[in-house]
């Protein structure tokens, strides 16, 4: 079994009960050593301000959440996609972020052209990625599980990713969330393939039943993913890295804040 690593705090988790500011106070108390804010969250405290705010509590930064999403309907809004990543890039950097966790994005509304979407992405990412080397910003390619595939992710499969990473080699790496990938038949060979490319480690369980297919995420040890076995298999393939918890759901978001980073950390040290 592998070393949990440090745990970070994806803001995502406290998202309806915390702002920024909430979050990082709420780590620094409960010992917390990371957090990756969401980019909504750091506008609201302002860029800078939530640079100094996360420097002066001695957090690091595992990643910023989100860009990609390049895939529109038009080249106006592949244009602004374009422009929305460029500043995420400057933000990752400002913040010192290990990474920019880049998503894929879904269809344009109205289209049944996944190929056309795919190919979208694949052009954005080229048009970005210069800028991410020129900052020293990592880009973490995040394949969603193919649920989300028509509204939030035509980027689905490690291998897919992979793929990418492969064609466009520095500067590019995945982002590997146990709830999008665990079914994956070859989950083993494609993180034994990412190997130091893994940027960053993102950890929840999948619940039996699972309630919405977006916001029903569970704590790690309350559902059936083997996260230690997932973890293992990218400390092998040469990931040290933080295991940065983002619980997307309406369950936790109604809990005390409090709890949910105790409960946190207990999930943390015993199933992660
Ligand atoms: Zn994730």
């Amino acid at each position: 079994m592998g070393a949990p690593g440090p745990l970070s705090l994806n803001t995502a988790t406290v998202r309806d009960q915390w702002n920024l500011a909430q979050a990082i106070e709420g780590c620094a108390r409960h010992g917390i050593p990371g957090i990756s804010p969401w980019r909504d969250k750091v506008a609201e405290l302002g860029l800078a301000q939530s640079a100094k705010h996360i420097r002066d509590a001695g957090l690091f930064v595992s990643g910023l959440c989100r860009g990609g999403m390049f895939p529109a309907a038009d080249a106006a809004g592949r244009r602004a996609a374009i422009e929305d990543n460029l500043r995420a890039i400057e933000e990752a950097q400002l913040l010192g972020a290990q990474c920019l966790v880049v998503l894929g994005g879904g269809l344009p509304p109205g289209s049944k052209d996944l190929p056309g979407a795919r190919a979208m992405f694949h052009d954005g990412l080229a048009a970005v990625l210069p800028a991410a080397r020129a900052a020293g910003v990592t880009i973490a390619l995040e394949p969603l599980h193919p649920m989300t595939c028509a509204d939030r992710s035509v980027l689905s499969t490690l291998g897919q990713a992979l793929d990418l990473c492969d064609e466009f080699g520095a500067g590019v790496g995945i982002a590997l969330d146990v709830y999008h990938v665990w079914w994956d038949p070859e989950l083993a060979q494609q993180v034994a393939r990412a190997g130091k490319r893994i940027a960053a480690f993102h950890v929840c369980d999948w619940l039996v039943p699972t309630t919405d297919l977006v916001f029903d995420r569970g704590m790690p040890g309350d559902g059936v993913i083997d996260i230690p076995a997932i973890r293992a298999m990218a400390e092998a393939a040469g990931y040290a890295g933080p295991c940065e918890l983002e619980l997307l759901s309406h369950h936790w978001w109604k809990q005390d804040p409090e709890a949910v980073l105790t409960r946190a950390k207990a999930a943390h040290a015993t199933s992660c």
